[in-house]
């Protein structure tokens, strides 16, 4: 997803009702808006960007 659709759902989780602590179950490559991977992951539920280096471990 891109670096926008990742704020799109940061904005979209703190505005739930239920603040549960995500767990980032699911990851997608995240992408700048000149379509250029940025390294990163961003979660798909919270939109929180986790850098690459953080999931090797
Ligand atoms: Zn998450």
């Amino acid at each position: 997803m891109t670096i926008n659709q990742g704020v799109d759902l940061q904005v979209k989780w703190r505005q739930r009702a239920d603040r549960t602590v995500c767990k980032h179950p699911r990851m997608e490559l995240e992408w700048d808006e000149q379509g250029y991977l940025t390294g990163d992951y961003v979660c798909i539920l919270c939109g929180e960007s986790v850098a690459q280096r953080y999931l090797a471990v």
